[in-house]
């Protein structure tokens, strides 16, 4: 294991002076905090021996079945049952890696792909194979080349793990005319699908996409998580899992925790009952328009030429890519230098790709402040491209600047 490259610049990116464009937190100040406070005072004082215990490993059953009517708006049908809450859609993760992969065991990803995921599939051991995305997401074809490449090299494919909306990092959404040409391919080859779904009801203007699982339920696990559209410190998401899965999945949480936070499911369950949530995801969908407006304006008005950017419908990530001599991992110090911070895109390759890519996040800052930090990132990637052009590609430079703590440092 190694430290990832976003968990090691949140230390950089937490500095007042740095506009951190970095890290994925989600911007909370739209939240109801005073009569939060009250329904958590409320289920301590009336429910405090229930909520201080132990639970289940499955969930408590009042929030799986909200969950399950979470999941309907976009057009999942699962069965209570079949739902196991875990800590965060993270903990999903690990449990399917770990049940599905061994050693050496293949998984699928996009490329780029999610940070954290990459880091679980690292941890058991598998390798993973990426597959590459235009505008319009994963492009099928390249998932069949890769599947025939890897059977024909006597590879054990496990599952594709594929984030259709809004994607982290690359900002795109799978076309829905690809969606069942994904799972088709998926299933003839007999290979699973773990769609993994936290920013889905984030979409800018409202619109939702059919989930995978509403499409294959006996072929998709579906990972879900209040932390984008609640609160991410609760730390409370949740798995649905074909039913022959869900023993397994509840087996693993047991060895990991043993259950779930039970104060916290109730306050989720709670907010659920007694909250307008759905009004409440419409302001977080008009916040994060504004921060997405905020950062493609800057981006169209300050970067240089040949730079070119995803604009994505929801979610938190923009993926740009720079021009050819530019390094971004490298540029990174200088970047912070200049007091602003983003993750270079190596971060979200298994395969050392994503050096002329960068994530710039919007979720979090203020659109002046967002603007701002694009208008410094502009000025440090122009002043790096005429040096380009004076002494050769960067990367070959030694790196001067802030030593910042990068993914091969533990
Ligand atoms: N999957 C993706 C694609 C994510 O972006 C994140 C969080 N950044 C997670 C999973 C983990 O989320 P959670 O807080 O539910 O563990």
């Amino acid at each position: 294991m190694t430290a990832s490259e976003v968990r090691a610049l949140f230390a950089v990116a937490s500095r007042p002076e740095v506009v951190s464009l970095a890290g994925g937190m989600p911007n909370l100040a739209a939240l109801p905090l005073d009569s939060l406070s009250g329904e958590v005072a409320s289920i301590i004082s009336k429910d405090g021996l229930v909520a201080l215990q132990y639970g289940s490993a499955h969930g408590l059953p009042e929030l799986r079945d909200q969950i399950c009517e979470v999941m309907a708006l976009e057009g999942v049908t699962g069965h209570p049952d079949d739902v196991v809450v875990t800590v965060g859609s993270q903990m999903g993760l690990d449990m399917v890696t770990r049940i599905f992969c061994d050693p050496g065991d293949v998984v699928i990803a996009e490329g780029p792909s999610y940070v954290g995921a990459l880091g679980t599939f690292a941890a058991y051991q598998a390798d993973v194979v990426h597959v590459a995305m235009d505008d319009e997401g994963l492009v099928p074809d390249a998932l069949r080349e890769a599947l025939r490449a890897a059977e024909s090299a006597g590879r054990r494919v496990k599952f594709l793990y594929t984030i259709p909306n809004f994607h982290n990092p690359a900002g795109v959404t799978l076309a829905v005319p690809r969606r069942a040409e994904v799972l088709d391919i998926c299933r003839q080859h007999n290979v699973l699908v773990v769609e993994d779904n936290p920013y889905g009801l984030l979409g800018f203007d409202g619109q939702t996409y059919p989930a995978l699982r509403s499409m294959d339920p006996d072929n998709v696990v579906y990972l879900g998580s209040f932390s984008k559209t609640f609160a991410a410190g609760l730390r409370v998401g949740w798995v649905l899992a074909p039913h022959a899965v869900r023993e397994k999945l509840m087996l693993a949480a047991e060895s990991a925790t043993l259950c779930p936070p039970t104060l916290n499911q109730m306050i989720v369950s709670r907010y659920l009952a007694t909250h307008d949530w759905k009004g409440q995801i419409k302001s977080f969908q008009s916040a994060y328009r504004d921060r997405r407006d905020a950062m493609i304006a800057g981006l169209e008005q300050h970067m240089p030429p040949d730079c070119s950017w995803t604009v994505p419908a929801g979610g938190f990530f923009v993926w740009m890519t720079v021009p050819e001599g530019v390094d971004t991992k490298a540029m990174l110090p200088r970047a912070v230098t200049a007091r602003v911070a983003y993750v270079s895109g190596t971060g979200f390759y298994a395969d050392g790709f994503g050096s002329r890519q960068m994530r710039l996040s919007f979720c979090y800052p203020t659109p002046e402040r967002i603007q701002e930090g694009v208008r410094r990132l502009a000025a440090v990637l122009a002043a790096e491209l005429e040096l380009s052009r004076t002494f050769g590609p960067i990367h070959q430079r030694p790196v001067s600047g802030p030593q910042v703590p990068g993914p091969d440092i533990a």
